[in-house]
């Protein structure tokens, strides 16, 4: 018996920061933002066959507050992404883990100010791993407390 596998999967990339900073609107911090970029394919046997479009994301690099860039935006958008100007805004992830407590507290640093923004605090292991994920974080500064 064979089966065929049909689905579809995505591609992302994240770019940031760009653009010029914006205020958001939830934190109210002004900071240039993180783009994703998904890109989704059909596959058939998990060989990507039939391009299905291509959505962008948007984000506060501080509270990750964002959404879906709407079709008008588009344009703009893909124009930012492929920039090459210089970032003037520079914030990183790091994490502080807490061995005796087993906790877990993220931050994000403003690399230019000094100023610290806590993210989570006493967070377990997977809590931790979780938001690493939605943030789109590849590597974080991880410290032993
Ligand atoms: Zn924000």
């Amino acid at each position: 018996m064979t089966t065929i596998v049909y689905g579809v999967k995505s591609f992302k990339k994240v770019y940031g920061p760009k653009g010029d900073p914006k205020e958001c609107p939830y934190c109210h911090r002004v900071y240039q933002e993180t783009y994703v970029r998904i890109n989704k394919w059909g596959h058939l046997e998990y060989i990507p066959l039939i391009p299905l479009g291509k959505d962008y994301y948007h984000f506060c690099p501080i509270c990750f507050y964002g959404d879906m860039v709407d079709k008008e935006n588009k344009k703009a958008v893909k124009k930012i992404v492929k920039d090459k100007t210089p970032a003037t805004t520079n914030t990183a992830p790091r994490a502080y883990h807490h061995k005796l407590e087993k906790t877990w507290d993220l931050v994000v640093i403003d690399q230019n100010s000094g100023e610290t923004f806590p993210v989570l605090t006493q967070a377990s292991k997977s809590e931790y791993k979780e938001t690493k994920k939605r943030r789109f974080y590849k590597k974080v500064e991880e410290f032993e407390v």
